[in-house]
């Protein structure tokens, strides 16, 4: 049988089955991983539009871009 026994093979298929899993552990784990950062890149960008031009800015800055801002106190 080419040198293989019995449990030569048993003992690879388990190792092939550990690095299986273990490779679908990573990637469900860089997966989960990926969607947080996702996540919290939309919660740090949380946009609305400048109520005076369209811009999008972010809502801390009172609906209103630092462009207008800057407009209206000329
Ligand atoms: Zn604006």
């Amino acid at each position: 049988m080419l040198g293989f026994s019995i449990p030569k093979l048993l003992l690879l298929l388990i190792i092939l089955l550990i690095i299986w899993n273990l490779f679908k552990f990573l990637e469900k784990k860089s997966k989960s991983r990926a969607l947080n950062e996702q996540k919290d890149q939309y919660d740090e960008e949380d946009l609305t539009e400048c109520i005076e031009c369209g811009t999008f800015v972010s809502k801390t800055e009172k609906k209103r871009c630092n462009i207008c801002t800057n407009a209206f106190k000329k």
